[in-house]
């Protein structure tokens, strides 16, 4: 950790002290041993199968090189990313890893792909040729993948694109198809009749590329169904600690534990309001706690006014809802019910973790633990907690 404590410290120590705990607004630790044991949980429960992490969106905001980093150590080999850019990164950080783009290819950029030894997820025709015709060129058959809409209608080769693909095989030999995918649109929902469907149809169109690899599972397939694990799962969510199901317990660890630091206590006098539109106005005396981080970190302006009342902290041992308005860089909680002795200037509240999960704030924030994750901020302190290996 480098802290300079002078003000006339260079510029590149403001970068360095966002190291610093004791200058954070808020903390993000991410327990990289739970991370690895919830890999492990997917692996073991789909031994047939080699299980690949996705780690597209900084790994779901977690930090994509020491996530990507402590899966290498547990013995993950494949990696998928959303765009090219996360791509180069991760095998800048990890060039033994195999890294899948999901975005596909963008028109021109074959040789970006090449020159970072990264893989595109190729998405329709016009991409297969484009990657046929490069590595013809070039004199080299490099590998890629091709996924299969089969339902989603997002990205992919319709089915009957792919029907027609497989009779060009002089297309398909020009380079190396290391995989073919699909993407299930209602996993999270396992009794959806849609995901047998796509299944089915996934099934129909691998049938004629037998050679390949095939990959249908995200994580909630990964842990409902092991019979569809193919060759390769791609779990996101479920390794994140998030819950990759709706209407079903989460059967994950925890992973990420976000403090607030409580910069002051303040008493409030029965009547007097509580930051922006004065919206909360106390009922009685009462004693507020101001936490240093606010909606530019992540933290919804929408949780302090839910529908089932406001969102809560976990802070001295207690839950404590929040008071009036989260603003940009603030937001206060009532902590009249703690006794005051119990409270202090820099002391930490559990905005999300073991008390406040995920998922209790995404239902709060009416969004999925994926949004929560992903918007969480960049000035936090990040902590990583080691795998123990
Ligand atoms: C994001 C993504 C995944 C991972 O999904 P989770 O629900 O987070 O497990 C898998 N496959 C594709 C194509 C994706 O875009």
């Amino acid at each position: 950790m480098v802290f300079m404590g002078d003000h006339e410290a260079p510029a590149e120590s403001v970068a360095a002290s966002w190291e610093d705990p004791a200058l954070a607004g808020g903390i993000l630790c991410i327990d990289l041993a739970a991370l690895v044991a919830n890999w492990r949980d997917i692996a073991r429960a789909n031994t047939g199968a080699e299980t690949a992490a996705v780690v597209k969106a900084d790994a779901y905001g977690l930090g994509m090189e020491p996530v990507a980093k402590a899966l290498v150590k547990a013995g993950c080999r494949t990696f998928f990313v959303a765009l090219p850019q996360e791509g180069a990164a991760l095998k800048r950080a990890l060039p033994s890893a195999r890294v899948f783009v999901l975005s596909g290819l963008p028109r021109g950029e074959a040789g970006f792909f090449q020159r970072h030894q990264i893989l595109p997820v190729l998405n329709s025709i016009a991409e297969v040729e484009e990657w046929a015709a490069f590595c013809r060129e070039r004199e080299v058959r490099l590998p890629a993948a091709l996924h299969v809409d089969t339902g989603m209608n997002r990205l992919g080769l319709a089915p009957d694109e792919a029907r027609r693909l497989a009779e060009r095989g002089e297309l398909l030999r020009r380079f190396r198809p290391e995989l073919i995918m699909s993407h299930l649109a209602c996993a999270d929902e396992p009794g959806h009749e849609m995901n047998a469907r796509q299944k089915a149809l996934f099934d129909e169109i691998r049938a004629l590329f037998p050679q390949m690899p095939a990959s249908l599972a995200n994580s909630a397939a990964s842990l409902v169904w092991p019979e569809w694990e193919y060759d390769i799962l791609r779990p996101g969510i479920a390794l994140y600690g998030g819950n990759p199901f709706s209407g079903r317990p989460n059967p994950m660890r925890t992973v990420a534990t976000l403090y607030g630091t409580v910069l002051q206590v303040r008493e409030v006098r029965r009547g007097e309001t509580v930051g922006y539109g004065a919206a909360w106005r106390a009922a009685r005396d009462s004693r507020i706690a101001v936490l240093g981080l606010g909606y530019a970190d992540g933290l919804f302006r929408c949780l302090s006014d839910t529908a089932g009342g406001p969102a809560h902290v976990f802070i001295a041992g207690q839950f404590a809802p929040y008071a009036g308005r989260i603003s940009m860089d603030l937001a206060a909680v009532d902590v009249s019910h703690i006794p005051p002795e119990d409270l202090e200037r820099g002391m930490r509240a559990e905005v999300m973790g073991p008390h406040v999960s995920v998922d209790e704030l995404a239902r709060w924030a009416g969004t999925i633990p994926y949004e929560i994750l992903t918007s969480l901020g960049s000035r936090f302190t990040r902590l990583y907690t080691p795998t123990g290996e």
